[in-house]
Formats: C-alpha cells, structure tokens, sequence
C-alpha cells in the first residue's frame, strides 16, 4: 500500500461531557480500523461551541481513551504533519477556506434575521411546502452585499446548492444512500459570530487530515449529504463513509442515563477491567468470523476487524454481559495483576492495614477469584478478613439457631483451634479433617458444623472454602472468633 492511499481515520469528539460509551466505541472502531490496514488514528477536539466546550472535558475523553488503552497516532499531545489537532487552532484554515470558496462564487451572504427565517418557516409550513432556506439573499448585487456588510450588518456565509444535485454514496456499514439537494438548505458554513459550522469544520479537517475513512455514529447521516455537497464544491476527494448504528438500552431505546452509567469513566469506578470494557465495547455491534469467539485480545481484534461485520442494526448494552466478560478477565489474570487491580477497593475496608505483606494479600484476593465479576465487590465481601465480624447475617443465625448446643459447640471447635497440640497443624486439610471427625464423632452434620463455623469466622452465610478462609485466618484469629460467637450467642 502506498503512502497515499494508507488509512486514515479519526475519532473527533466534542468536548462538551465525559467520553460517553458510544464515543468510545466509535472511538475504538476507528482506532481497530486504523491498526487493522497499518493506518493512522487521528484524534481531533472539536471545540469550536465555545459555551459547551470545558478543558476539563477534554481531559476527561483523553483519560477515558487513555484507561481504555486506545492510543491515538496524531492528535492531542502527539503532534503530527496533519495538526493543529483543535478546531479552535485550525481558524486560519477555515478562513482560507471560504475565501476560496468565495472567490469561486460558490459561497453568499445571507443578511436574512432571526425573525425573517421564522417567517419563512411559518409560511412554508401554512403552505405545506418543505421547510428550508428559500435563497432569497442569493440574488443580492455585488454592490449591495459590499454595502450592507460594510454598515457591519449581520450576516451568515451559505453554500449556493445546485437544483436537482443528487447526492449518493456506498455506505460501508449501510450499503447505497441517496439523497437529492432539493431536500437541503443553503446550507450555513459560517455563522453570524464568524465560526465555522459543525458541517464546514468536520469537512475542512477531514480533507485537510487526509482522512480517508470517516467511522462514526448513525446519527450523522443527515449531515453526509451536506458535507458531500461541501467536498464538491471544495473540488476535493470524498472519503467513504461507515456510519455505524446506535447503542441501545435494553428497551432498544437509544442508551441514555436512563439506563444507567453512560460515561467510561463511570465504568472504571464500578470496577471493570479496562481490556474487559473494550472487549465487549468491540462486540457491541461488530462479531468476529469466529463468533462463538468472545474473549478477544487487542491483537486478535486487530488482525480480524473489519467494517462488513458490523452490523447494520443498533447493538443493545447489556451489563450482565459486561459482568460476565469482566468476570472472565479476573479469572484469568495473574495473582499479582489480581491484587494490584483489588487493592484501592481493599483499602477502603475498614481495619484493612497501612503495611502489609503482599503474599499474604495474594492469597486472599485468590479467594475471591471465582466469586466477584467487578472489583468492587470485594469491600463488600473481603471484610471479615481484616476485623472480627461485627454483625452476622440474619439468616445464618436463624439457621444455626436450630442446631441444638451451638454455643456450646462453638465453644468446642475454638478450644480445639487453639490446641496446639490436639490439632497440630492448621492447614486446609488439618481442618477439614478436624471439622468432618468432630462432627461424626458428636453426631452433627457435616454441612451443620461447617454452616456455624462460616458465620463465626466472617459473619456471613456466602464465604469463599471455608477450610482455605480458615487456614488463612489463621488458628489463633479462628479459635478467638468461635469463642467471640459462642460468647455472644449463648444456647
Ligand atoms: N464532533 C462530532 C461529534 O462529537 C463529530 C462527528 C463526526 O465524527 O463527524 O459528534
């Protein structure tokens, strides 16, 4: 492939909100694309609503696409041939860009008001004619415009569209679109503030970055044919278009915060492995070849991406799945990676120590490997490993209540922990051992005895193994605890 004719493609968010779940899959199908067909991934800020537009945003979209691994070739903070990387610094490039348009004609001045556009409106819709721009300033002498626009009179700079100009493209997502410019305004390329138009900028930066896949959302199609219209008369090289459907809720309604987090950010304060997020961002429209094939590293997804296995239809976000995906990625992480990802959430469980050893924190996070899908989970379920239970589930104390002697039992098996010479050694299998003879020996249930030790020792009723959580408390921490509980729930 020639460098002229190499990929390149952009993600061009607007910095007015936190990257939000289908930036970023636009963001990640753009970036796939780009490292599928050795392209280059531009990352533009389009901040030009200077109302909506906050820094703080833009660093928000960077650090959500920084947390999801996605590393942009050109754009913010990586400088390349093809920047300014911010519409705001790209000013110069849309002023030579209407003066060329101007001199060729194909631009006019609209001196039209507010309150004359709304009277069109009102007539065009009394007559039922379609709504749109009649082209009424077209027509304005030379002389006049230069007149008017001297007086300083505000105006706006509109495209003069052809009658009849069928607009069509091949849709790589859509297939054949068609639209006729009879449907279209003249349209606005420069406000009455001297901006560029949402329209004019995109087609200005995508021709001036060389861009020549343009990946975005489905919502974008009505601007396509505008922007066609714009490439033409800037006599310049269309990209192809893919516009990819919409994320949707699981009522199929477009994903809103009505559905729960939206923003990416949100995802890692829940807990989410960042690989596991993209993984399942990924499939969220688009399937491999393979599609029993779901847990997919950076580099399978990028040898096999490709814009015709995206489907045509909207792609319903479903957070159990993502659970499930995630769940899947713990499982296979190592017992160090493990640990470093559960430990901001270790720390917030109170009596969890300011130094500790790191193997010990291993092997209890270990625990939890098969039993937490986000790692948040583990403040809520870890915290009898680090302070004596304070509260005991409810259910648990009404089930071990039926077991006749339990305090009296309870007292018995703490006796024993504590026995360094009855039990001599205190690993998983010395207890089990221990437990399963001392029940047959006093006539209880295996389940029964092993049921009271779990509350005892944490409290709770849903425990990783209790052999492996008691030989990991350790004997002294075990036998205190079945004293504490007979103590507290005397028969
Ligand atoms: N700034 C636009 C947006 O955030 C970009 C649209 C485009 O990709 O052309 O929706």
């Amino acid at each position: 492939m020639s460098l002229s004719t190499a990929v390149r493609v952009r993600f061009a968010p607007s910095p007015t909100g936190n990257l939000h779940v289908g930036g970023a899959r636009t963001a990640l199908f753009n970036w796939l694309y780009a490292r599928r067909h050795g392209g280059v991934f531009v990352l533009r800020i389009e901040d030009t609503d200077a109302e909506r537009s906050k820094d703080e945003y833009v660093k928000a979209i960077l650090d959500g696409l920084r947390w999801l691994g996605i590393d942009w070739d050109e754009g913010p903070e990586k400088d390349g041939a093809f920047g300014p990387y911010f519409q705001t610094a790209r000013m110069p490039l849309y002023k030579a860009a209407v003066d060329k348009l101007l001199d060729g004609k194909k631009l006019y001045h609209c001196f039209c008001t507010h309150d004359t556009l709304e009277a069109m409106r009102a007539e065009q819709l009394e007559k039922k004619l379609p709504v749109r721009y009649d082209g009424r300033c077209r027509a304005l002498d030379h002389e006049e415009v230069t007149r008017r626009l001297r007086s300083g009179e505000k105006h706006v700079l509109r495209l003069r569209l052809s009658e009849g100009e069928n607009v069509s493209w091949d849709d790589l997502n859509k297939g054949p679109l068609s639209f006729s410019s009879d449907l279209l305004d003249d349209l606005v390329v420069v406000k009455s503030d001297g901006f560029p138009t949402y329209n004019f900028a995109v087609v200005i930066d995508d021709v001036g970055m060389k861009i020549t896949h343009v990946i975005r959302g489905e919502d974008h199609i009505s601007n396509t044919p505008k922007q066609i219209l714009l490439y033409r008369a800037l006599g310049e090289t269309i990209p192809q278009f893919a516009h990819i459907p919409m994320i949707l809720g699981p009522d199929r309604s477009r994903l809103s915060k009505r559905h729960g987090a939206t923003s990416v950010i949100d995802y890692k304060e829940m807990g989410f492995e960042p690989e596991a997020f993209r993984n399942y961002l990924a499939l969220l429209g688009w399937s491999p070849e393979d599609n029993t094939q779901e847990i997919l590293s950076r580099e399978q997804m990028f040898a096999q991406f490709g814009i015709e296995r995206v489907s045509s239809h909207g792609a319903i976000f479903n957070l159990d799945k993502l659970r499930w995906m995630n769940a899947e990625y713990i499982k296979k992480m190592s017992g160090e990676t493990l640990l470093d990802r559960l430990t901001p959430w270790l720390e917030k469980i109170p009596g969890f120590p300011g130094t500790y050893d790191r193997q010990a924190l291993c092997n209890i996070v270990s625990l939890f490997r098969e039993r937490i899908q986000t790692f948040n989970e583990i403040t809520a379920q870890a915290g009898w490993f680090f302070a004596d239970p304070t509260e005991f589930d409810p259910k648990g104390l009404e089930k071990t209540g039926k077991v006749p002697d339990r305090a009296a039992m309870a007292r018995a098996i703490g006796e024993k922990f504590a026995d360094r010479n009855g039990l001599t050694g205190f690993s998983e299998s010395d207890i089990e051992t221990f437990l399963r003879g001392h029940a047959a020996a006093t006539g209880k249930k295996a389940g029964d005895v092993i049921g009271l030790c779990r509350l005892a020792l944490t409290g709770c009723t849903a425990t990783p193994g209790l052999f492996e959580l008691a030989a990991l408390l350790g004997r002294d921490r075990c036998s205190a605890r079945m004293m504490r509980f007979a103590g507290c729930f005397p028969d």
